[in-house]
């Protein structure tokens, strides 16, 4: 029951200049600025109140630039952690966790926090969209989020993603024919799904869900911290989390920014403390030498390095950093952290967190806790300090469990790097 939510209102704000600016439709950038900016939306209630009463996602409606809620969405789930709090000494570990985990009232089921991004961005929708088909590249988690939310609420989409990732689209039952799936054949990785998206967005009728600028995706993300503040009852200290873009953490920050306005949790600004999966680490390594600008990266170097990570959604090679608003400005503005993690700790801390809480982890999430294990070691972290573990997926053995898998199939197989005709000739017969 999400009918009686109404549409949210809300203006936009570049993040550079700070100009203000209504929501003309399907806006990603500030018009008329050619500086690169994030632009953020402005919420006209600056004090949150939850909706009850089943809403899902859209609980948080206040804060999500809803114009029309979904059918079919859940939140993240706040709790006190109390197995991992006690082997780490913390006495304030809270842990949100996002994934399939009915005993704790989760039952996201595509098991990560890509399915908060999927049913914020699908509910930004109002019929002012650039095109009729909304286009999605990935490798992974967002593909599977975006899949199931438009299969159930019959959004048309067009999935594009590496053939070899096709692994990653598992579902429970078989999906609607509005999801129409193509890939760059084998060999292919994210950056040749993200090439050929961007030339599907060139076919008339098809647009791009946008990413980082897309404020319906981060504020939907923003729902993990809206879950832990209001739970807590205060703004966190601390925020860990592992990143590939680093979308979550910006959006945890902005969210941070509107509790402060919001009055009633607090006035601080949490620490992120934001991981990466070594030896993968372009973020890590431009945050230690304090460039806004990432620092270059050999091509065969980087496909090596993401070839060995266990925590493939982690391989973003072109993240929302140096952008103004980005990861580079929540760093500095929140005195934050980029801590490294190799496979080995985090699949021990994997291990770690399934005995102590009870669930099993998604390999990023992995990451996220073996960074606070870290920490932790380090006396980084104060042991009364009031700490958020943003465990961004987890229960997808607990969900294949208890599911038969249906796998979607790819209507068409492009070459790595198809011309823009083959890819206008192709798509351009798919109907909708
Ligand atoms: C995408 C993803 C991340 C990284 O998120 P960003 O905020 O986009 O960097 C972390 N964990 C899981 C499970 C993910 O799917």
């Amino acid at each position: 029951m999400t009918a009686e939510i109404k549409p949210t209102k809300y203006l936009l704000q570049s993040v550079a200049t700070g100009a203000i600016f209504e929501d003309t439709g399907w806006l990603l950038d500030a018009p008329g600025e050619d500086q690169p900016t994030l632009v953020r939306a402005v919420y006209e209630k600056k004090q949150l109140q939850l909706n009850e009463d089943k809403a899902g996602l859209y609980r948080f409606s206040d804060w999500l630039p809803v114009v029309r809620p979904l059918m079919g969405s859940d939140s993240p789930v706040t709790y006190k952690s109390e197995g991992l709090s006690k082997v780490l000494g913390l006495s304030n570990l809270y842990i949100t966790f996002s994934g399939y985990w009915p005993a704790k009232g989760a039952t996201m089921r595509t098991c990560s926090f890509k399915e908060t991004e999927a049913f914020s961005v699908g509910a930004r929708m109002d019929g002012r969209q650039p095109g009729k088909v909304l286009v999605v590249a990935s490798a992974g988690n967002t593909a599977r989020a975006f899949a199931q939310v438009c299969s159930d609420n019959n959004i048309p989409l067009l999935l594009c993603v590496p053939e070899d990732n096709l692994n990653a689209l598992w579902f429970d039952a078989a999906l609607n024919d509005c999801v129409k799936l193509v890939v760059t054949a084998a060999g292919s990785d994210y950056f040749d799904a993200i090439h050929l998206s961007n030339l599907a967005c060139q076919i008339n009728g098809f647009y791009a869900e946008g990413g980082a600028k897309n404020v319906a995706r981060r504020d939907g993300m923003a729902t993990t911290m809206l879950s832990a503040t209001t739970f807590i009852g205060r703004i966190p200290d601390y925020y860990f989390q592992a990143v590939g873009s680093g979308t979550g953490a910006i959006a945890a920050w902005e969210a941070n920014l509107r509790f402060i306005e919001d009055g009633r949790f607090g006035s601080h600004k949490m620490k992120l403390m934001v991981s990466q999966n070594a030896p993968f680490l372009p973020i890590y390594k431009a945050w230690k030498v304090k460039s806004r600008q990432m620092l270059p990266y050999d091509d065969k170097l980087a496909r090596q390095d993401v070839e060995s990570i266990d925590a493939k959604v982690l391989s973003n090679r072109r993240p929302p950093y140096s952008i103004a608003g980005g990861l580079f400005d929540a760093l500095v503005d929140t005195d934050g952290e980029v801590l490294a993690v190799e496979n080995d700790a985090a699949r021990k801390a994997a291990q770690l967190f399934e005995q102590t809480e009870g669930i099993d982890i998604h390999p990023a999430a992995a990451v996220a806790t073996a960074s606070l294990l870290q920490a932790v070691e380090n006396n980084q972290v104060e042991k009364d300090a009031v700490v958020m573990l943003n465990i961004t997926g987890g229960g997808e053995a607990l969900f294949a469990k208890e599911n038969k898998l249906y796998y979607l199939q790819p209507l068409i197989v492009f070459p790595v790097s198809p011309t823009i005709e083959e890819v206008k000739e192709k798509i351009g017969q798919l109907r909708w």
